[in-house]
């Protein structure tokens, strides 16, 4: 299982970083980048989705 960021998206609003550091890191821009892949952690999949659904634009996806 996989966590994508669509950049394109993506305001910067930070939640997902703030929220799941252990997930996502910010770059210097201010946009997050994945810090594991794939996810072979049970918790780190249920974080992955708590960001998908947190997003305000809908732009992490969780998949295969
Ligand atoms: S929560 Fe969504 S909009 Fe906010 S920084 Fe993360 S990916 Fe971007």
């Amino acid at each position: 299982m996989r966590v994508t960021v669509d950049l394109k998206k993506c305001t910067k609003s930070g939640e997902c970083y703030y929220n799941h550091p252990a997930l996502f890191r910010v770059d210097a821009e201010g946009f997050p980048v994945v810090r594991v892949d794939p996810l072979d952690d049970e918790d780190l999949r249920v974080e992955a989705r708590q960001a998908a659904e947190v997003c305000p634009v809908e732009a992490i996806t969780v998949g295969e």
